[in-house]
């Protein structure tokens, strides 16, 4: 049987941005290059109208599975290198045609000659290659419009290449074309979702993660980064920012009103994860809110987290329902890790019953008995930054806590 050699890839919407294109096809290919680099012997080069993967032996069925993830791709189709020699091609349209035969099938042949010094033009090669697939299915039906298979001939300098599927892309923009966002991940169901959303239009994400330990276990911290890791199949390595919170939260639990709990909290995380934008120049902040979804996410209590900052914050999930919010978060794979019961630092530092419409006055008079300036400085100054990557492995290190725990 004959193997795939090289997968041709067709761009997406990024054909319509006029003298942005090599700038876009640029950025898809260091993300192809990083998504891919799991499959050590794969090669891509890209040029202004599409990519190339290059298989040198490598599973067609895993790297299709991969390609049809990343963003900024339309569309894909393997194909077969062969010699250019037409009794090679005879052959290698007999052999494909014969392995899709079934009753009735319809097909015809379509080549293009980019060499010109080949021996024949595209249309003698039309009827060249037809003849042998006749010759070997006798009971073949040609058809010139909506064939079942229209098997693709190419004559490039280097070697020929036939092709007859067409495969679809995941659409979107190239990661990285729209600028870097930073999107606060907790461990649960929607921030991935809303980061996967973010992806989708081409935005760069960080992921900023606040954990408390001892309050939050290794585990916890584990869950994030294996969200993050998910993520990375849509764009490429993403950088995971780990802030330390406890001394906040143990501040706010001292010193604020239980109803109170959630809305100062999430003022730092806000104020925190603006100041970690500024200084790695990001243009927005993107969180998974959702409207109504919990006392907490009301709009008079966005209003008053949101408060905090200019910043535009996105919210990709905030008028889904939850069970949209779940079919997509089971879709890219990240729900079985976000429902393992690990606690996050709000789990366990929630009142049962937080303000649904905390007021700004309040809220102030709260704050003004913290040092807010000094301790947002302490969180940023103690922050841990790692890059993540498709085949990014858990450290032992918190493997062996986690085992410590169990
Ligand atoms: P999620 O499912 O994303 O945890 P949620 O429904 O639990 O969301 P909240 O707990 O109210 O909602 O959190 C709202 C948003 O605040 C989260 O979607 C996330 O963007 C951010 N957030 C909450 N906790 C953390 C955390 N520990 N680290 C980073 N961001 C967080
Ligand atoms: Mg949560």
């Amino acid at each position: 049987m004959m193997q795939y050699s090289e997968i041709m890839v067709r761009y997406g919407e990024l054909s319509t941005k006029g003298k942005n294109r090599m700038r876009f096809i640029n950025q898809l290919k260091r993300n192809m290059k990083h998504v891919l680099s799991v499959y050590p012997e794969v090669r891509v080069a890209a040029d202004r109208d599409r990519a190339h993967v290059y298989l040198n032996g490598t599973d067609y069925h895993l790297v299709a599975e991969s390609l049809k993830q990343i963003f900024g791709i339309q569309a894909f189709s393997p194909s077969y290198k062969v010699e250019k020699d037409v009794a090679v091609l005879e052959k290698a349209v007999q052999e494909i045609m014969t392995s899709l035969y079934r009753d009735g099938l319809t097909f015809k042949i379509s080549s293009k000659r980019s060499d010109h010094q080949f021996e024949l033009d595209s249309r003698e090669l039309n009827q060249v290659l037809g003849s042998a697939v006749f010759e070997a299915l006798p009971q073949i039906q040609a058809q010139m419009k909506n064939p079942d298979i229209t098997l693709k001939v190419e004559i490039r300098e280097e070697a020929a290449y036939l092709s007859y599927e067409n495969i679809k892309g995941a659409g979107g923009l190239p990661v990285g074309t729209a600028g870097k966002g930073m999107l606060m991940l907790s461990g649960g169901i929607d921030s991935p979702v809303a980061g996967y959303l973010a992806l989708k239009r081409g935005v760069d994400i960080e992921a900023v993660h606040f954990a408390s330990p001892p309050y939050t276990s290794p585990g916890a911290l584990k869950k994030a980064h294996d969200l993050t890791r998910k993520l990375t199949k849509f764009g490429g390595n993403i950088q995971f920012i780990e802030v330390p919170f406890t001394e906040i939260q143990e501040e706010i639990k001292a010193k604020a009103p239980e109803a109170y709990l959630m809305t100062l909290t999430r003022r730092f995380m806000m104020r925190i994860t603006d100041r970690i934008r500024e200084k790695r120049e990001g243009l927005v902040i993107i969180n998974g809110e959702s409207l109504g979804q919990v006392a907490s996410q009301t709009l008079e209590s966005m209003q008053a987290i949101n408060a905090v900052t200019a910043t535009p914050v996105i919210r990709p999930v905030v008028t889904m329902d939850k069970l949209e919010i779940i079919d997509i978060a089971e879709k890219i794979d990240t729900f079985n890790i976000s429902i393992q019961p690990f606690e996050d630092c709000c789990t366990i530092f929630a009142p049962d019953r937080p303000k649904t419409n905390p007021k700004i006055k309040n809220v102030e008079q709260y704050e003004s008995r913290l040092d807010v300036d000094g301790l947002v400085a302490r969180a940023v100054a103690g922050i841990k930054v790692t890059e993540i990557t498709p085949q990014t492995q858990e450290t032992d290190e918190v493997d062996d806590l986690i085992a410590d725990l169990l």
